[in-house]
């Protein structure tokens, strides 16, 4: 039997932006899978291999892990769930593309499987208030999880709203990692914002609002967006 050709979305924007916030709360909405490059990366660094202590050293610095690791392990990820009889649409990618090289990468791996983007989201928050998301962040141990020390609290503290496991710190959201990361961010990856500009891919999303009200925006502009295909 013929493969099903998949619809992918990929939400972008700065580190605290809200992108797995709004990843979470939307990709049910609208039959995507949720897939985090930083979260595959995070799974492999919980584990004790070769492959962790390498991957441990870029993130945890703030710097990329390398572009042909990082497509190889997306692509994989993405094969396994879409595998088989996957009631999916295709995937919400986030984190990934964060540089030209990864974009141009992504085309020629969609062309291979004979999928299509459908849109690419970009969450704006100016970059002033972003240190302060990032040094309140909390994530849960278990399930993944984010809340904000102040902004989005759990209900009961540090203890996760979705399976009770507990909340901690990401190794990367200290202030020093978070300065590499937003620099790398407007230098490599705010580019690439133009490049999926210039496709008419681009849906630009105010992201400093309450977060209901930017999930509803975006399930609303993206379910139009699947109507007309
Ligand atoms: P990203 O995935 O883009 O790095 P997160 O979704 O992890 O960002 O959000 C970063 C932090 O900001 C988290 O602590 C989260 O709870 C908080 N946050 C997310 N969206 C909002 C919002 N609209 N207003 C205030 N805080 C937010
Ligand atoms: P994130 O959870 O998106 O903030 O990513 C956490 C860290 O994982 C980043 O700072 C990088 O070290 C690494 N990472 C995540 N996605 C990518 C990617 N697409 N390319 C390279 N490194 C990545």
């Amino acid at each position: 039997m013929a493969k099903k050709s998949a619809a992918h979305v990929i939400i972008m924007g700065p580190q605290g932006a809200g992108k797995g916030t709004q990843a979470a709360l939307v990709a049910p909405r609208l039959r995507l899978e949720h897939v985090s490059t930083g979260d595959l990366f995070r799974q492999v660094m919980a584990g004790d291999s070769e492959l962790s202590t390498e991957i441990r050293g870029y993130v945890d610095r703030g710097a990329l892990v390398p572009d042909a690791l990082t497509i190889r392990m997306l692509m994989e990820y993405v094969d396994e769930v879409l595998g088989g009889e996957s009631e999916m649409r295709g995937m919400l990618l986030d984190g990934f593309p964060r540089n030209q090289a990864q974009a141009e990468a992504l085309d020629v791996a969609l062309r291979e499987r004979g999928d299509r983007l459908v849109s690419v989201v970009h969450v704006d928050v100016p970059r002033e208030r972003l240190m302060e998301r990032l040094t309140g962040r909390l994530v849960c141990s278990n399930c993944g999880a984010t809340y904000h020390r102040r902004f989005n609290p759990p209900k009961v503290d540090g203890v996760c709203d979705v399976c009770g496991a507990t909340l901690t710190q990401r190794s990367d959201d200290t202030p020093e990692a978070v300065e590499r990361r937003l620099s790398i961010y407007y230098e490599q990856t705010a580019p690439v914002l133009d490049y999926y500009r210039a496709a008419g891919l681009l849906l630009d999303v105010d992201g400093d609002r309450p977060i209901a009200e930017i999930s509803d925006g975006i399930v609303e502009a993206l379910q139009s967006k699947f109507d007309a295909d």
